[in-house]
Parts: structure tokens; C-alpha cells; sequence
């Protein structure tokens, strides 16, 4: 990725202190979405990295992972996969559970959503403590399907969270 993309997305991502609750500086990409310059050289980068032909399913991790998960499909001429929260999956589903700074969270994906040997791609905006996406490389395992790697926006590395996410191509687009 050329240093002009990243110093445009680290410019499009503004900090929210003490949002959603004090101590946490929250990453808001809004205006990064709302560049169209910044977003289509975000999902382009993506692509780039991995390269066309070498990815089956883009998972994307609900909400803000959606956003960027399915334009990166659409360039792959990959299928897109929505991992939900609780209870928003109509069909039969796979869950991992999985702990957040405080307190529990769970995703889901329809059992029938990827097939074995599929190459999955996760996407979502942020990698901070890997929970997330850890919980999300485990939904893929379930369903016997492979993690071809973990690309994210913006990965916070004081964090540790590509520590929880070893043997995985962890990709991030800018990092702080
Ligand atoms: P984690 O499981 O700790 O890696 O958290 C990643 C998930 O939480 C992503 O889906 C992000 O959307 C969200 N997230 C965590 N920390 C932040 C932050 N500082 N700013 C924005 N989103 C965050």
C-alpha cells in the first residue's frame, strides 16, 4: 500500500475520546467511509494484499465490518457472509462466545453460509484486543472452512490483538 493511502485513511479516521465509555478513544471512520477516495483505496488495498482468485467467502463481522467486508467480496468475485449477533440469523447457526473489555459477546453464522475447504477471508473495521476476531476464526473452524487471513482498517497494536490471532495473515491497513 503506498504511504499516500495510509496517511489519507489515518487522516479520514477521527478519535472520539472516552466514547463509548470513559478511558476508550473510540476510532470513528465515518469519514473515512465518506470519502470515496480514502473508502475505494481502503478496499482496493485489501484486495491487493491477498490477491484475486485466492479467496472463496468474505466474512464480514456485523455492523461496521459489513460495510467494508462486502464491496471487498464484490472485488474478489468472492461470496459475502454476514457473522451476526445473537438471535438475527433466521436459520440454523454456529455461535462462539467470546469476552469483550467488560462483559460477554456472542456471533453466529448460518451453518449452511461457507462449505468445507471454503478460503474465508474476516473483515471488519477494528482489531483491538483480537476477541472479535479470534471468536470469528473459530465460527469459520466450526464449519470445517479455511481462515485465509484477517484484514482489518485499523488495528490498535498496543492492544495484543493479532497475539490471539497466531499462524493467521493478519492485515491491517493502518495501525497505532
Ligand atoms: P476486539 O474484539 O477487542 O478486537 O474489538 C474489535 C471490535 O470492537 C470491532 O468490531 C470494532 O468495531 C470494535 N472496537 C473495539 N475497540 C474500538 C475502538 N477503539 N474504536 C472503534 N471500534 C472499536
Amino acid at each position: 500500500m503506498s504511504l499516500d493511502l495510509a496517511d489519507l485513511l489515518r487522516r479520514r479516521v477521527r478519535d472520539v475520546p472516552d466514547y463509548p465509555k470513559p478511558g476508550v478513544v473510540f476510532k470513528d471512520i465515518s469519514p473515512l467511509l465518506a470519502d470515496h477516495v480514502a473508502f475505494a483505496g481502503a478496499v482496493d488495498a485489501i484486495v491487493a494484499h491477498h490477491g484475486r482468485g485466492t479467496i472463496d467467502k468474505v466474512v464480514g463481522i456485523e455492523a461496521r465490518g459489513f460495510i467494508v467486508a462486502a464491496p471487498v467480496a464484490y472485488h474478489f468475485g468472492a461470496g459475502f457472509v454476514a457473522l451476526r449477533k445473537p438471535g438475527k440469523l433466521p436459520r440454523a447457526t454456529y455461535a462462539a462466545d467470546y469476552a469483550l473489555e467488560y462483559g460477554e459477546a456472542t456471533l453466529e453464522v448460518h451453518k449452511d453460509a461457507l462449505s468445507a475447504g471454503d478460503r474465508v477471508l474476516i473483515v471488519d473495521d477494528v482489531l483491538a484486543t483480537g476477541g472479535t476476531a479470534a471468536a470469528a476464526a473459530g465460527l469459520v473452524q466450526q464449519a470445517d472452512a479455511v481462515v485465509a487471513g484477517v484484514s482489518v482498517l485499523l488495528e490498535l497494536s498496543f492492544l495484543g490483538g493479532r497475539d490471539r490471532l497466531t499462524g493467521l495473515d493478519v492485515h491491517a491497513l493502518i495501525d497505532y
